[in-house]
């Protein structure tokens, strides 16, 4: 949504480290190297950037990345998938000076060194603007994704194997092991399987033209019309029908204290309904009638949490509820910490943080306490800030179904 080389690099929050100023000076790396403050290296004839851990001992020996046993192991398998290391490709590292322990040897980059290296790697991108960002290893992912990512940090478990449209970076972000892991595995291992298919899988991204994509605010419609609009869908009966809600918690139980502030319709992946939640009067009658309307298939992301909301405090038993994108995530890929709107979001449509400022006031103190989502109905500028929110979600909540429901092949 913003432009990624327009944010302000040193005031986003992103980029501060816990020590505070990032730089070469407070990172103190190229003190001890050979090589300091190593250049990316390579032909980039395919317009592949790959990016490593840290130089090992050769590398800085050299001056240039992949020159040891791992590079070996990388340049082998690129060739064996037709990608030349070093004619293909320009290679680069999360920290670009070595990284060495107190007895000389090689080892993992800090999260610190990471950060202070972090604008060298972004002024790398913006420089060369790759087609396909091949990220070996976890050091790469938490310099390039782990710090604009909010939700929980896992690590390359759950990143592998995507291919990333990254809207800011405007390049295909492929997440993959890094050789080394690969070769402390015995044998014909299944993670070097899966090495070769991210890898494939990557590659693949060099022939798909980079996606285009309309800003998602843009899609989406703030009314307090609800009338207007679920007229309009019992008018049009879609099949499918994405519906979200915003609530006063996690669970409704307390019915004194909890009350359903807002809901979006989406129901052609184009553009999204937010209202106020109707609920009372002539908006409820309608609400009722297409929720239970048997034309109109409904789905959410998280289908439990809408039916028990609305069946709990208006008494709708939803029906029918067809697709679900978060048991489909979950079917389609059973890692842990991939089934969530925002993280599917990313991964597949390269959307990133639009939950950023509603987020604060979302989160519960406990399951069955309220948040402080109020204070965003009682303002009228925030509300609609809450409104477009929600309005995303139910867009990127039928987006989601659509592409998961061709992936599972099913006819509709
Ligand atoms: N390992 C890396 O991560 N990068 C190199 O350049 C060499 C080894």
């Amino acid at each position: 949504m913003r432009g990624f080389f327009d944010k302000d690099q040193f005031s986003s929050p992103g980029y501060k480290s816990q020590k505070g100023i990032l730089s070469c000076a407070s990172c103190g790396l190229y003190k001890f190297a050979m090589s300091p403050r190593m250049k990316p290296y390579g032909k980039f004839e395919k317009q592949i950037m790959i990016i490593g851990e840290g130089p090992g001992e050769e590398e800085d020996r050299k001056g240039k990345p992949w020159q040891g046993k791992m590079g070996r192991v990388l340049q082998r398998k690129y060739r064996q998938l037709g990608i030349d290391l070093f004619r293909d490709c320009v290679s680069l590292n999360a920290v670009n000076c070595r990284p060495v322990d107190g007895k000389g040897n090689n080892r993992s980059p800090t999260d610190h060194e990471i950060a202070c290296c972090r604008q060298k790697v972004i002024a790398a991108i913006k420089e060369y603007q790759p087609k396909v960002i091949i990220l070996q290893g976890g050091a790469a992912v938490s310099s390039l994704i782990g710090y604009r990512w909010r939700g929980r940090q896992n690590g390359i478990m759950t990143w592998r194997g995507w291919t990333i449209p990254d809207r800011e970076l405007d390049a295909w972000v492929c997440p993959t092991f890094h050789p080394s892991y690969v070769e402390r595995q015995e044998g014909e291992s299944e993670v070097r399987v899966i090495w070769t298919r991210d890898l494939k899988r990557a590659f693949t991204k060099l022939e798909e033209p980079f996606p285009s994509y309309r800003d998602e605010r843009e899609c989406v419609t703030i009314t307090h019309d609800a009338d207007g609009v679920l007229r309009t869908i019992l008018k049009e009966k879609p099949q499918y029908l994405a519906f979200d809600i915003e609530t006063t918690g996690l669970k409704p139980y307390n019915k004194e204290d909890h009350q359903i502030v807002s809901i979006s319709f989406c129901w052609d992946g184009e553009q999204a309904y937010a209202m106020p939640f109707p609920a009372e009067g002539k908006g409820l009658v309608l609400l009722k009638r297409v929720l239970v309307h048997s034309k109109i298939g409904k789905i959410a992301a998280n289908m439990k949490y809408e039916d028990h909301w609305t069946n709990f405090l208006h008494g709708i038993e939803i029906q029918p509820w067809v697709f679900d994108t978060m048991q489909a995530s979950h079917i389609l890929d059973n890692r842990p910490g991939i089934t969530g709107l925002k993280f599917q979001s990313y991964v597949r449509f390269g959307l990133l943080s639009y939950e950023e400022e509603v987020a604060p006031y979302l989160k519960s103190p406990s399951s069955n306490a309220p948040n402080k989502i109020m204070q965003l109905v009682r303002d009228r500028q925030l509300f609609n800030k809450l409104l477009l929110y929600n309005g995303i979600d139910s867009l990127m909540t039928y987006r989601l179904a659509k592409a998961q429901i061709k992936e599972l092949g099913w006819i509709t």
